[in-house]
């Protein structure tokens, strides 16, 4: 297709605007998806995403949309690009926009903006894309598209009146969109007879088709059957397949500047196609690659072990598997006294940990315990010597000089009747007030500093639940700073359980002490012995417990009887004896330990 009928857009909201119903809408619009094979979400392809509703992949797919010319119809070619939500996944977004020229900016006619909306609104406007302002679901009785539209033309500067309205659930407004999008969004600029150059946005492992490597061709063109080169390695392929996704992979003739597709080679390996990486002809190649992506930085750390100790040597054939099309996530072997072997792994955030935990258990029938998240902690100790710490068990003993947390640059997004609440929330998780605008009378931007520590948890369901729903939030990290931490640590019997130590601020030390020894207490068995349980920052105890011994006639108990019930409580404790796990001389049931991890 020749670049002038191309347009590649993408469409970017806050999370649940609607982005994939839009895209559903779209799909048939142009015929792309047949009414007898639409499904909801047709482009989130994983289990996961359908039934959590939201998007975690990009994807990328081809429509043909005809529009009136001066000497008749001519059809384009309009690639869309389906983008996640969620804070942690903006990276994927990033990465999309960079294959666009344009960008739907979807906001819910019924909430407005939202702080998202305004995330990848930015993003949009620094990738020097061409926005097209569009208000959704205005089918909602609840919808006030006219107000919206004024607070959307203020916000980009353009009239109420270009703002589109659209129903992505009943279609309604949909083909004047993709009007729009031909008609606003510019054609790809590249250099049709330059040496090929193409950048790879996504790869992902397809059991039957091996490795699928998805890119935006900027310069020049592919053809099927020739010989590929990645630029960064020098590696060459043989291009075995090329094509366009419509809404299946379709094999073509090649792509030219400007297209989006697909591609397959021999290879097997995920790794050997990197996203971000260049694709150029081996014949004639390109020299200077085109600028890549940063790789996203793992942000939230936490070990990840198998409930089932013989399961380790799956959990990291799993965790090899979903490494592969997720750049973001690491993991290294790590060994616990309280739960065994196992692998510290690092996330962009809760979500993310959420869903590969989820993948885990789904995808790979495995059954795992997480510890608690931590971030990095960066501690320098009195003799000058520095420590990167992403595992509270492995913080350096001796004399502490400082400790440095990472902190985020948070947008809140709130009506104005909300805004004492939400300072009042930020102010209890140790927030520093930035500067707040006023978006319009009733909605108000509110800006802070605040630990990643202190987010990560449940700020989020926090924020939700003190402004019943109506406020939004998202962050970027912004650098480190000092804070008053200190490392708590968990005894049993004088033992340090290290699953359990935890990197707090000073001021929450104590309640998180008292916390984890009650829980501990009611989940570990009796012993014969007394057997206390203990909060300390170094040697310095803050909280006890106490777990009494059992009572001689309750041992009693176990013996006599009739034999059946005797064998059976040795059957019993046998079984048991497999997952005991010795902290000194007390054993306790891992079952223990995963529970006080579990409980809220
Ligand atoms: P995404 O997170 O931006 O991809 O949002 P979804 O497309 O998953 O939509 C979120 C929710 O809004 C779903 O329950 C949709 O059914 C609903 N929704 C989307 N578009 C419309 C619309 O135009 N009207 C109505 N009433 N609901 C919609
Ligand atoms: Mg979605």
């Amino acid at each position: 297709t020749a670049p002038e009928l191309l347009r590649n857009f993408s469409i970017i909201a806050h999370i649940d605007h609607g982005k994939s119903t839009l895209a559903d809408r779209m799909l048939q619009a142009t015929g792309v998806v047949q009414p007898r094979d639409m499904r909801a979400q047709y482009l989130d392809r994983m289990d996961i995403e359908r039934e959590r509703g939201i998007t975690i992949k990009s994807q990328a797919v081809r429509m043909p949309w005809a529009v009136e010319g001066p000497d008749g119809a001519v059809v384009h070619a309009l690639n869309m690009i389906d983008t996640p939500g969620h804070v942690d996944f903006s990276y994927e977004v990033n990465r999309s926009l960079a294959a666009c020229e344009g960008a739907v900016l979807l906001v819910d006619a019924a909430q407005g903006i939202q702080a998202q909306t305004l995330a990848n609104l930015y993003m949009a406007i620094e990738g020097d894309l061409t926005i097209i302002p569009v208000l959704n679901k205005i089918d909602l009785p609840a919808a006030e598209p006219e107000r919206h539209a004024e607070e959307i033309a203020s916000l980009i500067g353009c009239e109420p009146e270009e703002v589109l309205k659209v129903s992505g659930k009943t279609g309604l407004g949909v083909p004047e969109l993709l009007d729009r999008i031909v008609e606003a969004v510019p054609p790809p600029v590249g250099d049709p007879s330059a040496p090929a150059r193409a950048m790879i946005f996504d790869s992902v492992y397809d059991t039957y088709r091996g490795v699928v490597t998805y890119v935006r061709v900027v310069d020049g063109a592919l053809k099927p059957r020739e010989r590929i080169e990645m630029l960064s390695t020098g590696a060459v392929h043989d291009l075995l397949e090329i094509g366009v996704i419509s809404p299946e992979p379709k094999p073509s003739g090649g792509l030219g500047a400007g297209e989006v597709g697909y591609l397959i080679t021999g290879v097997k390996d995920v790794r050997q196609s990197k996203v971000g990486d260049t694709v150029t002809s081996a014949a004639a190649p390109a020299t200077e690659p085109l600028a890549g992506y940063q790789d996203p930085k793992p942000m939230v750390f936490s070990g990840l072990f198998p409930v089932d100790g013989s399961d380790f040597p799956a959990l990291r054939d799993a965790l090899d598997r979903l490494k592969l099309n997720d750049a973001a996530l690491t993991y290294e072997p790590e060994t616990s006294v309280a739960l065994g072997f196992g692998f510290r792994c690092g996330y962009l955030g809760l979500l993310h940990l959420e869903i590969i935990r989820e993948r885990l258990e789904r995808e790979f029938n495995l059954d795992i315990i997480s510890t608690a998240p931590s971030v990095v902690y960066e501690v320098t100790m009195e003799d000058r010597s520095t420590h990167t710490v992403t595992n509270p068990s492995e913080f350096p003993e001796g004399k502490v000089s400082s400790v440095s947390e990472p902190v985020v640059r948070a947008t809140i997004l709130t009506p104005s009747e909300f805004v004492g609440t939400v300072m009042e929330l930020c102010q209890s998780r140790r927030g520093a007030m930035q500067g707040m605008d006023y978006l319009s009378e009733t909605r108000v931007e509110m800006h802070y500093i605040l630990p990643l520590a202190e987010i990560v948890f449940d700020f989020f369901d926090a924020l939700k639940s003190r402004t019943r729903g109506y406020a939004s939030l998202d962050y970027e990290m912004d650098g480190a700073q000092d804070a008053n931490l200190v490392k708590v640590d968990i005894l049993l019997n004088g033992e340090k359980v290290d699953a359990f130590s935890a990197i707090v601020h000073r001021d929450g030390a104590y309640s998180y002490g008292v916390m984890m020894t009650k829980r501990l207490k009611d989940l570990i068995p009796r012993q014969q012995f007394e057997v206390p349980v203990q909060a300390a920052i170094g040697t310095r105890v803050i909280a006890r417990e106490t777990i009494r011994a059992l009572r001689k006639d309750m041992l009693a108990k176990c013996y006599g009887g009739d034999i059946t019930r005797k064998r059976k409580l040795l059957e019993k404790q046998k079984e048991g004896k497999k997952r005991m796990k010795a902290i000194g001389r007390v054993d306790v049931p891992q079952e223990a330990f995963i529970a006080a991890l579990g409980a809220d």
